[in-house]
């Protein structure tokens, strides 16, 4: 606003508008006409993102939104209804370089970063297309958040901003693959936001094969790292585990499971695979997934299986993925 000559508290009213979700610069009747001039001869736009194409589950009402971004890249979002409330899941990255073997966002690599302004707009976006206010988000979609570590921090700072959406930071969630070196920053940093690690494996050898950031972060520093961080925050953390059937889910991966984080103030949230056609690999059964929920539990670990929203459409953990699928 200074090389426009104008107030500091203009920039405030107009980053209100936005939050609020306003689509153009002549619904903000507090912002006066000459600065509306002048932001349009300066060429600013309000970047509305629109959906290509809205799925609706017919069983659970979970919405999938596919959108394309203006360099022409997709990327994925989900809406869904909890009791609690409406949560969205939104991607951090157009495409994920992580190349987990299982999951399908990660199929054609990494295009490039999101904006902080290319996140709050799926969050946005799906308000408007839904007309109810979301009130839970999670940074679970396509993309590795650690890997975008800036912009997604701005992203959390314009969601939880005093004038803007004024979000509780404890109604956001993060969820990494494991960049050790961003678990201990995001503890300093974001102290009340959620964090969610994809574990999947209770050893190396097998975590390796199933994730390559095994290799550079293995179990022995990513352990210590969630052990440090409960310690720091007094927060637990949610372990992801899904379940692969034959591959992670006998007894005794529950039991060497339990003992890698016995003590730990964590819980771990199994998730039985969902289908992604290219990577071959079979779920676990209602029954296996029970049974190994049991072992943590009686293992002194807590442990739920996940309720899984929007399988029908493919919108499911793991299911989402760069652009239409062929
Ligand atoms: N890159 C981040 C954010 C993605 S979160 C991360 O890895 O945490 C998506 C979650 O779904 C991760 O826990 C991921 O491991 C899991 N997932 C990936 N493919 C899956 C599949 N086919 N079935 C079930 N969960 C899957």
């Amino acid at each position: 606003m200074k090389d426009m000559n104008q107030p500091k508290f203009r920039a405030g009213q107009i980053f209100a508008w936005l939050c609020r979700g306003a689509d153009d610069f002549d619904k903000m009747t507090d912002v006066p006409a000459s600065l509306k001039e002048e932001l349009a001869a300066r060429k600013f736009r309000i970047g509305l993102l629109m959906p290509e194409k809205v799925q609706i589950s017919a069983l659970d009402g979970t919405r999938k939104y596919l959108f394309v971004l203006s360099d022409g890249n997709a990327i994925e979002s989900v809406f869904m209804k909890y009791k609690y409330g409406n949560t969205i899941c939104i991607s951090s990255q157009a495409g994920c370089r992580m190349g987990c073997r299982f999951c399908a966002s990660t199929i054609g690599g990494l295009k490039r970063n999101l904006t902080p302004g290319e996140m709050s707009e799926q969050v946005m976006a799906a308000e408007r297309n839904t007309g109810e206010k979301i009130n839970h988000i999670v940074i679970m979609g396509t993309g590795e958040p650690f890997d975008n570590y800036e912009n997604i921090s701005s992203f959390i700072r314009i969601m939880t901003h005093k004038s803007g959406r004024n979000m509780s930071m404890r109604n956001i969630t993060v969820s990494t693959c494991g960049i050790v070196p961003f678990i201990e920053k995001f503890a300093d940093d974001f102290p009340q936001v959620n964090l969610a690690i994809s574990l999947h494996a209770p050893d190396n050898e097998l975590r390796s094969s199933m994730m390559p950031v095994n290799k550079k972060y293995p179990l022995e520093e990513l352990i210590p790292a969630c052990r440090r961080y409960t310690r720091k925050t007094s927060r637990r953390v949610t372990f992801e585990y899904t379940l692969v059937k034959g591959l992670n889910d006998t007894d005794s991966h529950a039991v060497q499971l339990a003992e890698l984080l016995r003590g730990m103030l964590c819980h771990v949230n199994l998730i039985p695979l969902n289908k992604v056609e290219e990577t071959g690999f079979k779920t676990t059964g209602r029954k296996r997934a029970e049974e190994f929920c049991r072992i943590l539990q009686q293992n002194g670990i807590p442990s739920t299986i996940r309720r899984e929203l929007g399988d029908d459409i493919d919108a499911a953990c793991g299911q989402l993925r760069l652009g239409r699928k062929k």
